[in-house]
């Protein structure tokens, strides 16, 4: 805990007074006292020490001051990531992560939503083959899973409304600020419904977190200097919209393209909070996605975005075997490696929809910090294997 203890000389007598001059930054005590009403304190206590035992000396200078306003660099913080952790500011942004997930996860139970566990270690690719880690599973190659797609999938047959908050593993190619090799992904998966309905659930979510945080970290937030925003509501523009006002703003992109850094960064200046882009094109999204009934060129996907931060990606999945194989193959993807997730099809899957947010990214708009690594504990990146 946190509580401010004054020792005064006359009143500790020598011995004590000398025990606590040795005291280092970070060490660990533990202090017995008495309780004083001080105004002035930070909590408007403080304890008189009658007995001082140090339980974890800290034998080497700290590169890390916990109060300084100048802080060495983050990559020097990462080395000793459990001590720069000690900081208020960064005790600050862990506090509203626990309040984030805790709300998140209290939305979904209350709202019918059965939590699942799928597997860590698989067999083939769901979000593009390049990202994959590979690994050695007793004889045979396995990945590190990049999303837990196929499995939510499978599992709104038997539970209907799904979710889970677990990690995905990417081999991202960049290096960048808003990229992980491992996060926290929250995916929902619900059957009987499509991406609006999915989009609903994923505005919901959003707004109580982000009130959830407002009244529960107010403290926190004032630490960070920072409010989080929340738009009257979160407008959705469907990709064409979009191309059409990138061009209003003299910024061409070719129809069926990603939208770049650059093009984001400029709806980023009209949008700054969050808002969807829905209905893709077909092509820019991966096989599971299902195609836009009479229009098979756009698909019912969306995107969340915060300003120009891709925060989460959903939309309504292709529940038809047949469709799901034509698709594979269209992706360049084999269907044989996909057989133990195709064959359950044929027993009736519903149709569903759901979508995967990436809880740093959302925790990045939740604390104001431009940099991912700053939301996570140990962050795992191209340079980053430890601490
Ligand atoms: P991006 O285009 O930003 O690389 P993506 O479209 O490849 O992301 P999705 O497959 O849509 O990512 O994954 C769902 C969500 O997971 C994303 O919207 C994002 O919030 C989060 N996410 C994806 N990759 C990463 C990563 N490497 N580090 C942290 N979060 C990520
Ligand atoms: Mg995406």
């Amino acid at each position: 805990g946190l509580i401010q203890v004054t020792a005064k000389r006359d009143e500790v007598g020598e011995e004590l007074y000398k025990k606590i001059q040795t005291l280092t930054p970070h060490t660990s005590i533990g202090v017995k006292g008495v309780l004083k009403a001080i105004p002035k304190a930070p909590n408007g206590v403080e304890v008189r020490p009658r007995e001082v035992k140090v339980l974890g000396y800290a034998s080497v200078n700290s590169p890390i001051q916990l109060y300084a306003r100048k802080l060495p660099s983050l990559d020097k913080r990462l080395e000793i990531r459990a001590v720069d952790l000690r900081r208020p500011t960064a005790q600050a942004i862990f506090r509203i992560r626990q309040e984030a997930l805790k709300a998140i996860r209290e939305h979904l139970l209350r709202n019918g939503y059965h939590e699942i566990h799928t597997p860590k270690i698989i067999s083939s690719a769901t979000e593009g083959g390049a990202a994959l880690f590979p690994l050695l599973y007793y004889n045979k190659e396995a990945f590190l899973t990049q999303s837990p797609q196929l499995y939510k999938e499978q599992l709104v047959m038997a539970f209907e409304k799904v979710f889970e908050i677990g990690p995905a593993f990417r081999a991202e190619q960049s290096r960048t600020l808003e990229h992980l090799s491992e996060f926290i992904s929250v995916d929902v998966e619900e059957a009987y419904v499509d991406y609006r309905d999915v989009m609903n659930r994923l505005e919901a979510i959003v707004r109580e977190v982000v009130g959830v945080v407002k009244s529960r970290c107010a403290k926190e937030l004032a630490m960070l200097q920072y409010e989080p925003q929340l738009p009257d509501t979160f407008k959705k523009f469907t990709y064409d919209e979009v191309l059409e006002i990138l061009a209003e703003h003299g910024h061409k992109v070719e129809w069926g393209e990603d939208l770049s850094s650059a093009a984001l960064a400029k709806l980023a200046e009209v949008n700054p909070s969050y808002y969807f882009i829905i209905d893709w094109p077909t092509q820019s999204k991966p096989f599971y996605i299902s195609q836009k009934k009479g229009d098979p060129k756009l698909s019912e996907s969306f995107d969340l975005i915060f300003g120009s931060l891709e925060i989460a990606s959903g939309g309504t999945r292709v529940s038809s075997r047949r469709v799901l194989e034509k698709r594979l193959k269209e992706k360049g993807l084999n269907p044989k490696s996909f057989a133990y997730h195709l064959k359950v099809f044929d027993y009736g899957m519903p149709p569903h929809a759901g979508f995967g947010l990436g809880f740093e990214r959302f925790l990045m708009t939740l604390t104001g910090q431009k940099n991912i690594r700053e939301v996570t504990y140990f962050p795992r990146d191209q340079r980053h294997l430890t601490p």
